[in-house]
């Protein structure tokens, strides 16, 4: 994932939003879920976790243009919504 990161990192000037993506079916958590295709500005406290974000996870992430987002009716969430205080998954 690291590597992932790094490429998104460089494409930040164009595609500053990052969708998070699960693997969803049965054997996939409601935490991972609930996260599902959620998409938060990559400067979201979300990311300082980076999937996969416990055993098991087959999370993944994707970086999208505002264009994009907004060709797939996308919005922006917020990490504060998916997390504790201190900074746990909720
Ligand atoms: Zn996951």
């Amino acid at each position: 994932m690291k590597r992932r990161a790094e490429r998104a990192l460089e494409s930040i000037d164009t595609r500053p939003y990052w969708q998070w993506i699960c693997i969803d079916d049965a054997e996939t958590c409601a935490l991972c879920r609930k996260r599902h295709q959620r998409v938060f500005h990559y400067t979201d406290k979300i990311w300082e976790r980076l999937p996969p974000i416990h055993a098991g996870c087959r999370c993944r992430f994707r970086a999208l243009t505002s264009d994009g987002m907004a060709a797939q009716g996308l919005s922006l969430s917020s990490g504060a919504d998916f997390l504790t205080a201190d900074g746990k998954p909720k």
